[in-house]
């Protein structure tokens, strides 16, 4: 062996990081005592990645290198976690061993994570998707991923991916031993939605045409009615009605279900979220080490559906507001924050009451007034004040409504289609008239200014829904209906 000090250097990604994630691997091999350090912020997992890569060298048939080696990760001053880093750190010390030859390394910009196994095989690691597009920004377009980590890269035509199943393959593209095709662009058929569809609904007609106006314009929705009444039911027939989306924003959300999961693809639609009320402050607004989004930044550019709304923590209820008011969340990291965007329309559902029949013209409500009282308090004024339709929900008789004829989400989601593309392209106006309405109803009931800019939102939702250029009295009335109730539930 070499009696002198060896140096290599790859690209990799911190595996956690949405913004800048690019890391750069340093290995330095000096003759000497043993001794073998990670820098550079490295914490739990990281720490322990030469261990993992001495076994993995090893059962791969390569040596693990005598004397001391330091591996630095820079920048310095970011947290590194995760197992992602094994497979550079690995294929660095390769290198700088001179036990694989480095042409193809040094000719172009590669970037390369992947999590070693004992036995040399390579696992899939989260944050693969912003890794590649943040590489991609930097003019990288050779990358080697674990095999498992395919889907995340298929969404980058162009890209030269090489996905491997253990080391050695690793080894044998870097050194040409094998070819590594670009992605080409691959369209799938999206695949159909879970959602039920709305043709099952009987008899709430004005509840449905709400909720298709509240997908169209992405306005906060909270349902209100007693045990039985569809709340649940419609509310989840949502997803399958949801507005088409770019190509920009699908990459966006998609970078952030893939801090979460490995091998995420391309989301196809909008997400659609539903956390059950036990979730931790952490699980719905994000956090953790490593560090998480959580489910409002899952929901990005989609629906997080909260059902049984009281019964969620008040801490995670109150945590609700920063993203509702700003579409983001901002995270606290041991050394500084970090922002997830989490844009996302909340559609929640809850009773009148604890036992639910507060209201209710058919069934007396066994509550008392404080238990009443108690139960309505834990939903904040803010947090209703943020809600843009308040949508109270009867029980209905299936069988007074047997003659119906329903209509299908494929053709509501037509037309939320139509309508949530004329209010970017062509927003319909509100007239001097209309304001005047506006104003005059708004001031005898006496609500927020949120509350009026809210309704003006919700009329162009309606106005746009008809296919008109400008917002008409009747639209204005419907918007007025849906949107300008006292918000006292
Ligand atoms: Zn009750």
């Amino acid at each position: 062996m070499p009696n002198r000090t060896r140096y290599f250097r790859i690209q990799s990604a911190n595996p956690s990081s949405l913004y800048s994630p690019g890391v750069t691997v340093e290995i330095v091999i000096t003759p000497g005592i043993p001794r073998h350090t990670v820098v550079g912020l490295a914490q739990g997992a990281v720490k322990e990645s030469l261990d993992r890569i001495r076994a993995a060298l090893g059962a791969a048939g390569y040596t693990f290198p005598r004397g001391a080696i330091t591996v630095n990760l820079a920048p310095a001053d970011t947290r590194k976690d995760g197992s992602a880093f094994d497979l550079p750190i690995a294929l660095g010390i390769l290198a700088a061993d001179g036990q694989m030859r480095t042409d193809a390394l040094q000719q172009a910009a590669w970037l390369i994570m992947g999590e070693l196994t004992l036995d040399a095989r390579v696992q899939p690691v989260e944050g693969v998707m912003p890794a590649i597009l943040d590489a991609r920004k930097e003019g990288v377009s050779n990358v080697i991923l674990p095999r498992g980590n395919m889907p995340e890269a298929s969404a980058f035509p162009g890209m030269h991916v090489g996905a491997v199943r253990c080391l050695k393959e690793a080894v044998d593209i870097l050194e040409g031993a094998q070819a590594i095709q670009p992605i080409t662009n691959l369209t799938q058929a999206p695949l159909p939605t879970t959602a039920p569809d709305f043709a099952i609904v009987i008899g709430q007609e004005a509840c449905v045409r709400t909720l298709a106006l509240a997908a169209a314009g992405s306005h906060n929705v909270l349902l209100t009615g007693p045990p039985g009444c569809g709340k649940t039911l419609m509310a989840r027939c949502m997803e399958g009605i949801l507005p088409s989306w770019s190509r920009s924003l699908a990459l966006e959300a998609t970078c952030l279900h893939s801090l979460r999961r490995p091998g995420m693809a391309l989301l196809e639609r909008r997400p659609f979220r539903r956390p059950h009320h036990s979730v931790s402050t952490a699980g719905l607004l994000g956090g953790g080490t490593p560090l998480r989004p959580g489910e409002v930044s899952l929901a990005h550019g989609g629906v997080l559906f909260l059902d049984e709304l009281p019964e969620f923590h008040p801490g995670a209820l109150e945590g609700l507001r920063e993203p509702m008011e700003e579409g983001k969340v901002t995270l606290s990291r041991a050394n500084g924050v970090e922002e997830y965007p989490s844009n996302f329309q909340l559609v929640a559902a809850m009773n009148p009451c604890p036992c639910g029949f507060a209201d209710s013209p058919d069934r007396r409500c066994s509550c008392t007034d404080r238990r009443r009282k108690m139960y309505r308090a834990r939903i904040s004024g803010p947090l209703l004040d943020r809600i843009d339709m308040h949508i109270p929900v009867g029980r209905v008789d299936p069988a007074r409504h047997i003659d119906r004829d329903p209509v299908s989400s494929s053709a509501w989601a037509q037309r939320v289609d139509r309508a949530s593309t004329r209010l970017v392209e062509e927003p319909p106006v509100i007239d001097q008239t209309e304001e005047q309405v506006l104003i005059k109803t708004v001031a005898s009931l006496g609500v927020s200014m949120r509350t009026v800019a809210s309704i003006r939102r919700i009329a162009k939702t309606v106005a746009a829904f008809e296919e008109a250029d400008r917002v008409q009295r009747d639209h204005m009335a419907e918007a007025i209906r849906i949107g300008g109730h006292s918000r006292l539930i």
